[in-house]
């Protein structure tokens, strides 16, 4: 464990070295007081708990692929998660189960899965960040979630002190949320994910990808086949990290897909009669999810539409908010969040919502 910075008290002003913007992918965010790095689960803890002992505030970050963090920073101590590891806890014909440790590069756990022959996660390469990051909101993308594999997740609760297991459960996932989204109470120090040993995909449940793949919606296709394709489709909307590609300086998706009760999606249908009906999917329930990015389009945000100190949509892809610049402030992409999400507001009568975690700042 180490501290790579400690904010002088007094004397020099904030350092670049305290600069939270190199620890996320839109590059934005001040300074904060204390950056220590933790290299396994007990560092995680112990890090946390002398954190807590000087009375400071904790943020737990890992890739920083889904944090907006204030132009103010963040006052107390920021703990790296950068564990590493994989082991298999039990296995049969059919499955394996394996644990994972928090700071895992996902994509990484991605290819190791495919080149194994687990089938479960390979319509989740791509993305980014760290496996301990994916139970919190439990992360998505054509057509598959965390929350079908993963079987437990192990914590620290910073409110008993103590560590333990969560059962999937109790982790209440929903669509890009759990109990751990937006909760300062547990820190993952490592997930269990239940994978099916086979050489094929689940079956293919989203349309664009099964087009590409050139199969039927519901047909299996070698895994290779979907992790290869699923990267091909990310990288065309840039949604695959590329350090010169300017349109991943983003969080991905900066809004999620609003979930409508049935009268509201009819009275979102009146609003956009002239448009055609708003691609939607059923949920669960009688409740229907609407494309955010149809929304923000038709409400006059198109691909590229710029911000304050260049901030932008991706040229590639409408629900993207991307730092361009590189000169930009928190503030700028704030103010472009706030002016799509009372367009959207303004022309639909719906409510669009920030996907990433926000961090002392709000749109
Ligand atoms: C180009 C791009 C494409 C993306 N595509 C997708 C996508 O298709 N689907 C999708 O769901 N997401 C997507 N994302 C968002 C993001 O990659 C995921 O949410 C990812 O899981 C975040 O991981 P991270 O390690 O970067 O988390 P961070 O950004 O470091 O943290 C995110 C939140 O999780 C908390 N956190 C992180 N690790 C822990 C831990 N060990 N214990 C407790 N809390 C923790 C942080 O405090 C913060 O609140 C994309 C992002 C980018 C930049």
């Amino acid at each position: 464990m180490s501290d790579v910075y400690a904010q002088p008290t007094t004397g020099a002003g904030p350092d670049a070295m305290c600069d939270l913007a190199r620890f996320t992918t839109l590059r934005l965010g001040g300074p904060a007081g204390r950056i220590t790095t933790a290299t396994s689960g007990e560092e995680i803890v112990q890090s946390v708990r002398e954190a807590q002992g000087r009375d400071e505030q904790v943020l737990i970050l890992a890739g920083g692929s889904n944090v907006v963090i204030g132009d103010a920073g963040f006052p107390g101590t920021v703990v790296l998660v950068r564990s590493r590891g994989l082991r298999v806890l039990a296995e049969d014909e059919d499955s394996v189960t394996v644990r994972v440790e928090a700071g895992e590069p996902w994509d990484e756990l991605v290819a190791t899965t495919v080149a194994n022959g687990w089938s479960g996660l390979e319509c989740l390469s791509g993305i980014p960040g760290s496996t301990g990051a994916t139970p919190i909101q439990n992360v998505g993308a054509y057509g598959q979630e965390v929350a079908e594999t993963i079987t437990a997740v192990q914590v620290y609760d910073r409110v008993e002190g103590v560590t333990g297991r969560i059962a999937a459960a109790d982790c209440g996932f929903a669509y890009r949320s759990s109990v751990f989204k937006y909760s300062d109470r547990w820190v993952v120090l490592a997930v269990d994910f239940r994978l099916t040993r086979s050489p094929l995909s689940g079956p293919v449940r989203y349309a664009e990808l099964a087009r590409a793949l050139g199969v039927e919606v519901g047909d299996r296709v070698p895994l290779a086949d979907a992790r290869a394709t699923v990267l091909r489709l990310r990288a065309g909307k840039g949604m695959v990290l590329d350090p010169t590609d300017p349109d991943t300086r983003s969080v991905g998706s900066f809004f999620t897909n609003p979930v409508l009760d049935r009268s509201a999606y009819e009275l979102l249908r009146e609003r956009a009669a002239d448009l055609g009906d708003p691609p939607a999917w059923p949920g669960a329930g009688d409740v229907v999810k609407v494309s955010a990015a149809w929304l923000i389009d038709k409400a006059g945000f198109g691909k590229g539409h710029p911000g304050p100190e260049g901030v932008a949509i991706s040229s590639k892809h409408t629900l993207a908010l991307t730092n361009r610049g590189g000169n930009a402030s928190t503030a700028a992409l704030v103010e472009l969040a706030r002016e799509i999400r009372d367009g959207v507001h303004h022309r639909f009568g719906v409510t669009l919502h920030p996907e990433p975690v926000l961090i002392n700042c709000t749109i």
